[in-house]
């Protein structure tokens, strides 16, 4: 790909992994038994960086999940600590529906000036529409920005029908839906979810690569240009490969900024 193609725009990345150095290889090689497809690098952030720079992304919306509760402050910690070694970082925070002090994981989250929350339903084993899981959104609601991962033929943790729940019963929610909308579940999730609620939008992460290019459009159409965010879900994949895909999808040139940094300020209220 030449560079003259994106060098014009400003990329953001509003889907990246991140793990502490110690558990980042096990970490990288559990996601990849988890979905069956080898890892492009080892989620730590020099790696991140490195695959990053090679298409000139300025910014990174950090992330990493737990798996169980007690991880969750030091989690929350290390992507603080990450955010203040790297200024092009957003963080997100995480907790966990079986956590027993979700107003505490909630107000560190907000301690530490992390810009929303992110929750992996299927890895953390709770239905993303339970009445446990309605509390971590009671508490966020108005105030921090969702990114949940949706859909996996294989799990029902995080159906675009969940997610749809969620995004009616917490209308002032704002909910990245990843993988547009429903991972490996893409039929199911446009029948449920575009144009439906005002609070959702789309990253596009880890989907370009299971449908053709027309057909990556044509779902993003569907759901709209303007509620739609560029995401590599690193180190699922590689950030020029990803890119690529997408400008293959043939968009105009303002819908492509528009999808690869210009929604993702607006939809996390920044003005950078
Ligand atoms: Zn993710």
């Amino acid at each position: 790909m030449n560079p003259e193609v994106y060098e014009k725009y400003e990329i953001i990345d509003a889907h990246a992994h991140i793990f502490p150095e110690k558990i980042a290889e096990n970490a990288t090689i559990n996601i990849g038994h988890f979905y069956g497809i080898p890892m492009t690098g080892c989620g730590v952030s020099s790696k991140l960086i490195e695959s990053g720079c090679k298409i000139g992304v300025s910014k990174y919306l950090v992330c990493s999940t737990a798996t169980s509760p007690h991880q969750i402050r030091n989690i929350n910690s290390f992507i603080s600590t990450e955010c203040t070694i790297h200024p092009e970082y957003y963080g997100l925070g995480t907790t966990h529906a079986d956590s027993d002090d979700l107003e505490g994981d909630i107000a560190q989250i907000k301690a530490l000036g992390l810009h929303g929350v992110k929750l992996h339903p299927d890895f953390q084993r709770f239905n993303a529409d339970s009445p446990e899981a309605f509390k971590i959104y009671e508490l966020m609601e108005g105030e921090l920005p969702l990114m949940i991962h949706c859909g996996d033929n294989r799990y029902d943790y995080s159906s675009p029908a969940r997610i749809a729940n969620i995004c009616k019963n917490f209308p002032k929610l704002k909910v990245q839906a990843a993988h547009m909308g429903g991972y490996q579940s893409w039929d199911r999730a446009i029948e449920l979810l575009p144009r439906k609620y005002e609070n959702l939008c789309i990253d596009i992460s880890s989907s370009m690569p299971f449908m053709s290019p027309q057909r990556a459009a044509e779902i993003i159409r569907m759901y709209g240009v303007e509620n739609a965010l560029f995401g590599v879900d690193f180190p699922m994949w590689d950030h020029r490969d990803e890119l690529e895909r997408f400008l293959l999808c043939g968009f105009s040139e303002e819908e492509n900024r528009l999808i690869l940094s210009e929604n993702f300020k607006r939809f996390y209220g920044l003005n950078t």
